[in-house]
């Protein structure tokens, strides 16, 4: 195949299927095109790498120089990115060619990509069920084979629960692995990019170009490039798994955690021992996470004021107006709550209450992974409480959809790399993930083991 044609017939799939997924909120056929020919060109010029002229879908969030970025906002609505961000240069450097920009949750606050300003995005096992957010037009875009791999972000779970309910693998990196550079801030010290793909060796193949240390992002990590694939053949004889005990009490539906049982069994097959161990504080990481990210948030989000770029209201009195006019118009219902509740926790008199309190909190739940990590190689858990629920069965009660975030959230409060891969399916048919969760830099282990199961 060369690179065009490709391109040409993965775009036909998802222009026949997006009607029905609404995975992708802009397809641009001349702009995918012309990178294809530069690839074909690049390969005839005999300088071909492993990833030359294989399409891609980057997550929305994502900024892409002469694309629209949208970050699933009518705020964003009409944004051309000047620039791209480092991970889209990286990609766009390996010769990868880019079929589309994926829908999100707007600027990625939500669980079930319905948050998005341009709809819902449906789950491609199921047209009834959510696919996960925030990134969920990824995910839904590789389960629907519309793209063999997509970017997204991870400040929460928005990697790894879109895959678990789309029946695909994620993995969110140690924090810092991958630049933020470009990459439209919700909670900067959240944030994290990845892959999403139908194999872990897709996600290593695509984590490959993704990460990287970038002097434009203040915490990124200065290390040795690494091979993401080079252990994913290794046997897993010896390998310790523990099963963090809060992670498997009240709150898990009995279907997922008999999948996770299965898949235990069979990573016992494949000569891993099992512990049991203890993060104690796990209750306390969604009051945690949602002080610290809307704080952050509401931070983040103040520069879209009208005045820049972006959406700026049609008529006003004045800069106040101006500035109120625009952000009632731009933001949608979730993106208002995140900001108030952010600009509340960080307010004289309730600082000291909430967000330091939340911060104690994150340090606590850090040090509960790092005395689990000790006694094990990989932390093996439920991705999220139950499969997929249907489309609007949460949508009116926020706080429910915040709690279906309780295995995931931790993970980043840490910082740590998380992985996403299918185990199974519910009784409805709507696949169940399991998450495995390693220490600091233990991509290329998680890697592997989800390699080895599948
Ligand atoms: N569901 C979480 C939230 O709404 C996580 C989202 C994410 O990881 N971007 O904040």
């Amino acid at each position: 195949f060369s690179a065009v044609e490709l391109a040409t017939e993965f775009l036909q799939r998802a222009k026949a299927l997006n009607g029905q997924l609404n995975a992708f909120i802009t397809l641009n056929e001349d702009l995918t095109l012309a990178q294809a020919r530069a690839a074909d060109a690049t390969r005839a010029a005999g300088h071909a790498g492993a990833l030359t002229g294989v399409p891609l879908a980057h997550k929305d969030i994502f900024c892409q120089e002469g694309w629209r970025t949208t970050c699933g906002s009518k705020m964003l609505e009409n944004f051309v990115s000047p620039y791209s961000a480092h991970v889209v240069e990286n990609i766009a450097r390996a010769g990868m060619v880019t079929l589309g920009r994926t829908n999100m949750d707007e600027f990625a606050m939500g669980s079930s990509n319905e948050n998005s300003y341009f709809g819902a995005v449906k789950n491609p096992w199921d047209v009834n069920a959510v696919p996960g957010g925030s990134s969920g037009g990824s995910a839904a875009a590789v389960a629907a084979r519309l793209a063999p791999v997509a970017t997204a972000t991870d400040t929460g779970g928005s990697i790894r629960q879109p895959a678990a309910f789309c029946g695909v693998t994620g993995i969110k990196p140690t924090y810092g692995v991958v630049s933020r550079f470009g990459m439209i801030a919700y909670a900067s010290s959240l944030d994290q990019g990845g892959p999403i793909g139908k194999s872990a060796e897709d996600c290593a193949l695509l984590l490959n170009v993704m990460a990287g240390f970038d002097e434009r992002d203040a915490t990124s990590v200065e290390r040795a490039t690494e091979d993401y694939t080079r252990d994913l053949a290794q046997p897993l004889s010896g390998l310790r798994i523990g099963l963090p005990k809060e992670y498997f009490a009240e709150g898990l539906d009995a279907e997922v955690a008999r999948a996770i049982d299965a898949a235990i069994a069979e990573y016992k097959k494949l000569g891993a021992t099992i512990v049991e161990i203890s993060l104690p504080n796990t209750r306390m990481a969604i009051p945690s996470y949602y002080v610290i990210a809307p704080a952050e948030a509401s931070s983040n989000l103040s520069r879209f004021d009208g005045v820049r770029y972006g959406h700026r209201a049609a008529q006003y009195d004045g800069l106040t107006e101006m500035y109120e006019k625009t952000r009632a118009e731009g933001f949608g219902w979730e993106v208002k709550r995140r900001i108030l509740t952010g600009t509340y926790v960080l307010s004289h008199g309730y600082y000291d209450a909430y967000y330091l309190q939340a911060q104690r909190v994150r340090q606590l739940l850090a040090n509960d992974f790092a005395a689990g990590l000790a006694q094990c190689d990989v932390i093996a858990a439920p991705v999220a409480p139950t499969a997929a629920w249907n489309i609007g069965e949460k949508t009116d009660d926020p706080l429910a959809m915040y709690l279906a975030d309780i295995y995931t959230l931790g993970v980043n409060l840490a910082g740590l790399p998380g992985l996403s891969h299918p185990i199974g399916f519910a009784g409805n048919g709507r696949p169940i993930g399991m998450q495995l969760i390693g220490n600091y830099f233990a991509e290329a282990r998680l890697l592997n083991a989800a390699h080895q199961y599948q």
